[in-house]
């Protein structure tokens, strides 16, 4: 008698490590599970990305429940002769139903609500994405070269057709800079939309890479040296009725007033920021003077080494500036979730709406070519440069610990000190090498 092989479905959280993990169980059951989900354990949120459990604040006890979200839903399937590959992206409930505290996605859907309760704004966004592929051909002079896309067309045509498929609309897919490296972007959704979008392309990245026998990596820095894989994270802010309200045309960098003391907000919370924005040992290594990543706290008009950076647009007639303006936040990366990336970002944000803070000093040029004591009377502050200064910041920063709560913070402190003592002894470009294989 033959078989007639079964497809399973994964349920899945974004973890503070970055990582995608869930349990499966078969797809004929999914009707079964769209209350209760799978079983999940709290000291999960501690495994790092290198599989380890430092330390936990959890232990062995406790349960949870990982509840898949309708808005979740990835199929990968690439035709004849290949597996589906089904998972559902999820949230970590309480067994009484609540969302659990460390629940990222859950955390992103508490601060978009806040916002907009105390400012009536909702926030869009749109995560772009530098990865590396392991094996395309590297030749002298490759930066933006069409040749450089000969040969992964496979690879190229899978992941837009992938991304379709799943309602993520793809925009643009382009050789970068750097060699054998590559990004891929896509069109701007609302918050959680956007972050649950960010996780799914990763995921759907390296899938159809692992198909077509690619291996994908979104290590911020896969050789030292070498410039590395950013993730941008795009946002604008629209108005109860879905009008755009960043843009104000004559305003110093074309900001409206509450899209500056936003932006603001950022800038004063950038060094605490950074401890999940940027959060290993590695991101530090991607966040160095004139490498297009971002290395001061400060806010600039189409400058790609800003902190914040205002996106240009067209300047001609029958342009709807408004729908087009962005800001872009550049000291990001692929070894944080997406979730919790956004989430702080939105809550340092409003905070500097709450406060009415002022419009940040818009900084033109290279804020290196100025003193430290020219940089603090403009308001511009280093950022942190090592993951252990970017924790410190955190930790004394109480605005932004009171934003994740005390079992969030702690957890994330614990997580991330854990993972920096057992690489601490572990030299940089091995650690590079590690952690392109873990991202
Ligand atoms: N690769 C650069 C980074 O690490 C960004 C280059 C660009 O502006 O696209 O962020
Ligand atoms: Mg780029």
């Amino acid at each position: 008698m033959s078989i007639e092989r079964e497809e399973i479905v994964t349920i899945c959280c974004s973890d503070i490590a970055g990582q995608v993990r869930g349990k499966g169980f078969p797809v004929r059951d999914l009707k079964n599970r769209l209350r209760f989900g799978v079983g999940w354990t709290p000291t999960n949120i501690m495994i790092n990305c290198l599989g380890r459990i430092p330390t936990t604040p959890f232990g062995a006890s406790g349960d949870l429940m990982l509840v898949p979200s309708p808005d979740g839903d990835v199929t990968i399937d690439l035709g004849a002769n290949s597996p589906v590959e089904r998972f559902i992206l999820g949230d970590i409930l309480s067994m009484k139903g609540e969302p659990w505290e460390c629940c990222l996605r859950s955390f992103l859907k508490r601060a978009l609500n806040d916002l907009e309760t105390e400012t009536g704004l909702r926030l869009i966004a749109s995560f772009e994405h530098e990865f590396h592929i392991d094996n395309a051909t590297e030749r002298p002079g490759d930066s933006y070269a069409v040749s450089s896309l000969r040969g992964l067309e496979p690879f190229i045509g899978d992941v837009i057709a992938v991304l379709r498929a799943n309602n993520i609309a793809p925009d643009t897919f382009l050789p970068e800079f750097g060699p054998r490296q590559f990004e891929v972007t896509i069109d701007p959704a609302l918050g959680l939309v956007a972050a649950d979008q960010a996780v799914k392309l990763r995921e759907i990245c390296r899938s159809v890479g692992r198909h077509h026998g690619h291996h994908i990596s979104f290590s911020p820095v896969v050789t030292r040296g070498v410039v590395g894989n950013g993730v941008h994270i795009h946002f604008s802010l629209i108005d109860k009725a879905g009008s755009p309200v960043a843009y104000k045309a004559g305003n110093p960098g074309s900001l409206s007033s509450i899209a500056a003391s936003f932006a603001a907000g950022i800038i004063r919370h950038a060094r605490a920021l950074c401890a999940v924005t940027a959060p290993s040992a590695i991101s530090y290594e991607r966040l160095k003077p004139h490498s297009w990543s971002a290395y001061y706290a400060n806010l600039a008009d189409r400058d790609r080494e800003a902190l914040l950076r205002i996106c240009p647009f067209p300047e001609m007639e029958g342009v709807d500036v408004a729908k087009r303006y962005n800001l872009e936040y550049r000291a990001a990366d692929a070894t944080a979730s997406p979730y919790l990336q956004l989430a702080m970002l939105v809550y340092a944000g409003l905070a500097g709406i709450q406060d009415d803070l002022p419009m940040p000093y818009l900084s033109s040029g290279d804020p290196g070519t100025l003193s430290v004591e020219e940089r603090a009377s403009r308001g511009i502050g280093d950022l942190p440069r090592t993951l252990d200064e970017a924790l410190e910041a955190l930790e004394s920063d109480e605005k932004a610990i009171g934003w994740m709560g005390p079992i969030l913070s702690q957890a994330y402190l614990m997580h991330k000190r854990g993972e920096l003592a057992m690489t601490a002894n572990i030299d940089m470009d091995e650690l590079c090498r590690i952690y392109a294989m873990a991202y």
